[in-house]
């Protein structure tokens, strides 16, 4: 009878093998099997093993354990092989987004006029591809994306030669009706740089008038700019630095409603003190009466607790107690609703908690 329970193709052998969860069945599989098995096949299990791939146990009719630790070896290394590829793969899959991400962005900020910062960003990516290649070798994208840095990096000393033209250089360019397809690239080039630089004037005029405070004008122009010149078309290449023109028009936006909230809060500020003036106190002159009430509901609280204190005097001098318990418990209830607690507070304070003390003596006396 060959076994066909708990079979698993084992990597390590690269055929199907039987697998035991542990050493104890892989032997009792043995202890049971090994006659049958050898009349059928005239090899029979020997021994049992851990294998490192499966995580779990085989037979072999191989009796050699010197023989067996040797494959063990040869399996351990197997395995660290694979994990070192696998983390690998993981590290330039991770690295390959970043680039890709980097060149993304980078590839609309060059038409902003950010020609040295993409270049940075360039070279940035081509150092972080290199150190993969150094660590893990060629691997399958790296040709792909070195080749798109280096069109990238083309695309960046285009983009300057293009600013750099004068405008009649650049009609004649525009000009041409059937363009080769380098003459397209630089056409639309053109396009993309011009719709960015159109954006820049705007955007310095709108700047203007928000300085000058003309808020509800800037609002309108820039709502007009983003509705006649941001349009989408689909699949024009110019999208990506219209949505970039867009981002920067809500930050125009911004500016201009914290310049119009600024505004407000001046404005009723002003408000405030005309009405106050009306009612004919300035503001600081309501601060001083502020305080100056403050320190006469004190001042009241004070001549109170000093007239308890003298009253409870007394009654201690005069062997009532119970009287000058009640004084006590009553200056130590006004000192609580004194609202500075300032150094006659802590006079008074001393002064009630001796008497308390000299009370609690004479307590103390009479149950003694
Ligand atoms: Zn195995």
């Amino acid at each position: 009878m060959k076994p066909k329970k708990n079979r698993v193709f084992c990597r390590a052998c690269n055929r199907h093998k039987m697998l035991f969860e542990s050493k104890a069945k892989a032997d009792n599989f043995i202890k049971f099997n090994r006659e049958e098995i050898q009349s059928c096949s005239g090899r029979a299990p020997e021994r049992s093993y851990f294998c490192a791939f499966c995580g779990g146990w085989h037979v072999t009719s191989c009796k050699s354990a010197v023989i067996g630790s040797h494959i063990d070896e040869r399996d351990q290394k197997i395995i660290e092989r694979l994990d070192t590829k696998r983390n690998g793969n993981e590290e330039i899959v991770k690295g390959t987004v970043i680039i890709n991400q980097k060149i993304g962005t980078s590839k609309v900020l060059v038409y902003f006029g950010e020609l040295d910062q993409c270049e940075k960003t360039v070279e940035e990516c081509l150092g972080l591809l290199e150190t993969l290649r150094d660590k893990y070798d060629v691997f399958p994208k790296y040709f792909e994306i070195r080749g798109k840095m280096e069109k990238y990096w083309e695309e960046i000393d285009v983009i300057r030669q293009v600013s750099a033209m004068s405008q009649e250089e650049r009609g004649q360019i525009l000009g041409i009706e059937n363009p080769t397809k380098e003459e397209a690239d630089l056409q639309e080039k053109i396009q993309g740089l011009q719709l960015v630089e159109n954006f820049n004037v705007v955007k310095n005029s709108i700047e203007k008038i928000i300085e000058d405070g003309d808020y509800e004008n800037a609002r309108e122009i820039i709502a007009s700019y983003e509705k006649e010149e941001c349009k989408m078309v689909k699949k024009s290449p110019f999208n990506v630095i219209k949505n970039e023109i867009i981002r920067r028009l809500s930050k125009l936006v911004k500016k201009n409603n914290a310049c119009i909230e600024r505004e407000k809060k001046i404005e009723r500020k002003r408000r405030m003190e005309e009405e106050r003036e009306k009612n004919g106190m300035s503001e600081t002159a309501q601060n001083v009466e502020k305080v100056a009430k403050v320190s006469e509901d004190d001042r009241k609280t004070m001549l109170e607790i000093l007239q308890r204190i003298e009253s409870a005097k007394v009654a201690l001098g005069s062997g009532e107690t119970g009287k000058c318990e009640d004084d006590i418990e009553v200056a130590y209830f006004l000192l609580e609703q004194l609202r500075r607690k300032d150094d006659n507070y802590l006079v008074l304070n001393a002064h009630v908690s001796l008497l308390a003390e000299e009370v609690g003596k004479m307590h103390h006396g009479v149950a003694a």
